[in-house]
Order: structure tokens, then C-alpha cells, then sequence
């Protein structure tokens, strides 16, 4: 089972689970995606589709195998317009998604966030490290519901036995990245196959580092077959900054689209690059996709897609 399964990185990982012939069930309430990520499922008779709200309960009978626990808003526009639903769904919802996996005694592999570091003041983030987040600031809502829900991870597996991994996720992109999703890989692509400029928040001198989707669902699964119980680090060490990844974006893109600085979010992280020596060394598992390639391929499916139109380019 899969919860968030319309998401970017949900709709790879049913995906990639359907390919290596499993039966999956996948949940999602549809809030912040459309479900187009998973039309091309429709037909598979080992797919099911289950739209509802984690929150408030997970209509699945069961038993699985896995629980793969993604759903929750994960862009920051989304999250900081459904604050209460990102609390709500990091909190309840992980609840409703580790009693199942209990119930099922399945392996459960809740999906965090690198945002647990906060604005780290450790460079590369490694796992020991245990953050700073504003507990009350605007991005609180969705950090502090992923440190709950990590808690509430910790706390199910020591006291229920309940067999448990935290992966930790840094900034993914890929083909199902939406053009309106607001992060960084999506409005920089949108905006320059567009020809319109692309938004610098601030000085452009913070950095991300961005990891190609594929790479991303490789490593949950190796999490999931694994034993660890984490947290693990998953994501591509490559830092750029935000001023490199735009002049990245220029060139895959071909376009001479201007830049404009706009002011910079509320507690936005200044640097983010993860440590993935315990997942490279633990479970043989390092991202293979370079940003260059992987940035090519995003572009290409959104035109393919018809999300831009190219003709349109500046
Ligand atoms: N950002 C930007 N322009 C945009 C969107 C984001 O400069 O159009 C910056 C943002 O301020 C942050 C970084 O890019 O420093 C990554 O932002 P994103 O929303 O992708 O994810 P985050 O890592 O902050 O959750």
C-alpha cells in the first residue's frame, strides 16, 4: 500500500512496484495532485485506486507487505495553504497508516523530509544531526508534522514492535513534477520553456541539492527490503545554488528567458546537501542520474506532455 500514490514520488514507486509484479493498492486524497500521475495504471488489474483522506481513517482492508506512508502536502505554496491539513495528515494520518502496517505486520517506511533539519547549522546534514526548525514559524507546519510523525514512527516500533524505517527526503524532480506545484525544478522549467522569467527568491545564494525520482524510488525500496530503521538520508549530494540551478535550467531548456529576484520565503533554509554515507554504505545505494540529464528529461516530458508548449519559447 502506498499512501500519497498520485504524488511525484508515489506514482514512480506503484510503478516500480507494479513492474517487479507485485499487487498495489494506492491511496490519495487528491488534494494536491490531479490523479493524471496515475492514469496510466488504470487498466492494470494488479492497481487499485482509493481516494480518501489518511486523516480520517484508511479504507483498506488488506493485509499488505508494505506500507509506504508519502502522503502529505511537500510543496511549500501547498503546505502553507493547507497548514492544518499538513498537521493533520503527518499526525493522524500516520497514525491510521502504523496501526494498519501493525495490524498487517507489514514493513512501514515513513517518508520525512529533510526539512526536520530546519536551517541546519550542519553541513552536509548527516542522520545524528538533529536540527533547527522554528517550531512556530509558517514552514512549522509541515516540519514539525514530520518530526511528529518520525516520533510517532520511533515510538510505534519500540512499543508495538512494529517494523519500522524513516527515510528522510531531500528535494526530488522528475517526469509527474506538476508545472503548478511551485518548487524550484517546476516553475524554473515552466518558466523557461515558456520564455517568462524565472523567480529567484532572495539573493539566489542559497543552495539545494536535487535528486532525479528514479534514484529517489530506488532507495526507498532498498529501505524497505532492508531491516534498518533509520532515519536514512535519501537524495543526491550534488549542491548547487539556486542561481547555478537556474543557469542549469537555461541551458537543458535552450531558452533565454530573463531572471527576477523576488523576496525570499519566510525561514527558507540556507543550505541543504545530504549525508548519504550510512545509505551508500548500509544498502549499496547511491543516485545514478546526474541534474544535467535528469533536469533534460523533466523538460522533455512536460513537453511531451503538452504541460508547455515550446513553441512559445523565448
Ligand atoms: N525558489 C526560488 N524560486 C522559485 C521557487 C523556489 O528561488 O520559483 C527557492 C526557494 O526559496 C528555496 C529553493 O528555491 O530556497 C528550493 O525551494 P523549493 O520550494 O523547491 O523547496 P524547499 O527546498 O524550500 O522545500
Amino acid at each position: 500500500m502506498v499512501t500519497g500514490a498520485a504524488g511525484l514520488l508515489g506514482s514512480h514507486l506503484c510503478r516500480q512496484l507494479l513492474s517487479e509484479g507485485a499487487e498495489v493498492v494506492g491511496v490519495d486524497d487528491l488534494s494536491t495532485s490531479d490523479g493524471s500521475n496515475l492514469a496510466d495504471l488504470g487498466g492494470d488489474a494488479r492497481f487499485a485506486f482509493v481516494r480518501a483522506d489518511v486523516s480520517t481513517g484508511i479504507p483498506v482492508e488488506g493485509p499488505a507487505e508494505l506500507v509506504a506512508h508519502l502522503a502529505s502536502p511537500a510543496s511549500p505554496p501547498d503546505y502553507l495553504r493547507l497548514p492544518l491539513e499538513t498537521l493533520r495528515v503527518g499526525s493522524a494520518g500516520t497514525w491510521h497508516a502504523l496501526d494498519l502496517a501493525e495490524r498487517w505486520g507489514a514493513r512501514f517506511v515513513l517518508a520525512s523530509t529533510s526539512e526536520v533539519y530546519g536551517d541546519p547549522l550542519c553541513h552536509p546534514q548527516t542522520e545524528s544531526y538533529w536540527g533547527n526548525v522554528n517550531p512556530v514559524g509558517p514552514r512549522s507546519v509541515y516540519d514539525e508534522a514530520k518530526r511528529f510523525a518520525e516520533a510517532l514512527t520511533a515510538a510505534h516500533r519500540r512499543e508495538r514492535s512494529t517494523d519500522t524505517a524513516i527515510v528522510r527526503i531531500f528535494n526530488t524532480y522528475g517526469p509527474g513534477l506538476r508545472p503548478g506545484d511551485g518548487r524550484v525544478v517546476s516553475n524554473f522549467l515552466v518558466a523557461a520553456l515558456r520564455g517568462e522569467p524565472l523567480t529567484i527568491y532572495g539573493t539566489g545564494e542559497q543552495t539545494r541539492s536535487l535528486c532525479y525520482v528514479d534514484d529517489l524510488v530506488a532507495g526507498i525500496l532498498a529501505v524497505a527490503r532492508s531491516t534498518l530503521p533509520g532515519p536514512v538520508n535519501l537524495g543526491n549530494p550534488a549542491e548547487l545554488t539556486v542561481l547555478e540551478l537556474s543557469d542549469l535550467v537555461l541551458e537543458v531548456t535552450a531558452s533565454s528567458s530573463p531572471v527576477e529576484h523576488r523576496p525570499l520565503p519566510v525561514d527558507d533554509p540556507t543550505r541543504r546537501r545530504p549525508d548519504i554515507t550510512l545509505a551508500t554504505t548500509e544498502l549499496g545505494w547511491a543516485p545514478l542520474v546526474p541534474v544535467r540529464e535528469g533536469l533534460g528529461r523533466t523538460a522533455r516530458w512536460m513537453i511531451d506532455q503538452g504541460l508547455v508548449s515550446p513553441a512559445r519559447r523565448g
